[in-house]
C-alpha cells in the first residue's frame, strides 16, 4: 500500500517504532469508548482497533484517511474526516465519557489540551504523546521552570502523569524536538468550591507576568485585593499549587 506523504503544516511525523506504539495503547485504562486524534497510517490505530469497544478516530488529512480506509476497512464507518478542534466532543459517542489517544499533531497541542479542560465532563483519560517540552509542562509541579497555566488547570481536574520519553529517530521524518508521553486521568468528584472561569481567569493574569508579585499581575483583574491575604500578593505565580489558587480565586471574587 502506498505512504502517506508527510506534511509539515500538519504537523505529520509518523511513529516507526512499534514498541513504543504498543506502549503507549497500553497506558489506556478505559477502554468502552476511545477517540483517536490524527490516526495518519494507523500504528496506534492497529493496536487499538481490537482492543477498543467503541473505537472513533478523527484525521484532517484526507490523503490519510483514504490510506485507513484501504488498510483497516472495519474502520469504514468510524472514521471522521475533519479538524479535532472543531470537533463537538459531546456528539462523538453521544455524550457518553470517553478516552482521548494519539500521537498529536504538535503545533497544536495546547489547543487539544484546553479543549480537554473545557471538555472535563467527558473526557476520562487521555494517553497522548507531546513534544516532551509541552509533557513536562502539563506534568510539573509547583516551583519548577515549566510549570505554567495548563499544569495548573489539569491538575485541578486530572491526575497527571509523565510516563516516557520518545527519542525523534523514531519518527518520519523526525521532528526538531524530543516527545513523551503523558496520561491525564480524571479526578473523581471534584468540586473547586469556586467559580470554574474566575479560576481560569486568575491563573492566566497570573502566568501572564511570570516573574511579577501576585499584586501586579492581578491588577489585570480588575477586582478589589483589598481581602487577599497578604502573603499571596508577593508571591510569584510559580509559587502557588493548585489549592492556592483556588483559595485565592475565593478571596478575589467573594466566593
Ligand atoms: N498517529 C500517527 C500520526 C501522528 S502525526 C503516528 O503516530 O504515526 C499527527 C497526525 O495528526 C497526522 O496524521 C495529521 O494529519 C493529523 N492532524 C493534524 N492536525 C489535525 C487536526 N486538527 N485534527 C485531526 N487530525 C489532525
Amino acid at each position: 500500500m502506498q505512504e502517506v506523504k508527510a506534511k509539515k503544516y500538519l504537523g505529520q511525523h509518523f511513529l516507526t517504532d512499534e514498541n513504543t506504539a504498543l506502549r503507549i495503547t497500553e497506558a489506556l485504562d478505559k477502554k468502552d469508548r476511545v477517540l483517536e486524534i490524527g490516526a495518519g497510517m494507523g500504528v496506534l490505530t492497529k493496536y487499538l482497533i481490537p482492543a477498543v469497544n467503541d473505537f472513533k478516530v478523527v484525521e484532517i488529512d484526507t490523503e490519510s484517511v483514504q490510506y485507513l480506509y484501504n488498510a483497516y476497512p472495519s474502520l469504514s464507518d468510524k472514521i471522521i474526516e475533519g479538524d479535532f478542534l472543531k470537533l463537538s466532543l459531546s456528539e462523538v459517542f453521544n455524550g457518553e465519557h470517553f478516552a482521548l489517544i494519539g500521537n498529536f499533531p504538535y503545533n497544536i497541542s495546547n489547543l487539544i489540551l484546553f479543549k480537554v479542560f473545557d471538555n472535563r465532563e467527558i473526557v476520562d483519560q487521555v494517553v497522548g504523546m507531546f513534544q516532551k517540552e509541552v509533557a513536562l509542562r502539563i506534568t510539573a509541579q509547583k516551583g519548577s521552570k515549566t510549570y505554567g497555566i495548563l499544569s495548573v488547570l489539569l491538575d485541578a481536574f486530572y491526575e497527571r502523569s509523565y510516563l516516557f520519553s520518545v527519542s525523534n529517530t523514531l519518527f518520519n521524518p523526525p521532528p526538531a524536538v524530543q516527545s513523551a508521553v503523558i496520561t491525564l486521568k480524571r479526578k473523581n468528584d471534584v468540586t473547586l468550591g469556586v467559580n470554574t472561569e474566575d479560576f481560569v481567569r486568575v491563573v492566566k493574569a497570573a502566568f501572564n507576568h511570570r516573574r511579577k508579585m501576585l499584586r501586579q499581575s492581578l491588577k489585570s483583574l480588575q477586582k478589589d485585593l483589598t481581602d487577599v491575604d497578604e502573603k499571596f500578593l508577593t508571591l510569584r505565580p510559580e509559587q502557588m499549587d493548585t489549592q492556592d489558587f483556588i483559595n485565592l480565586t475565593r478571596m478575589i471574587y467573594h466566593e
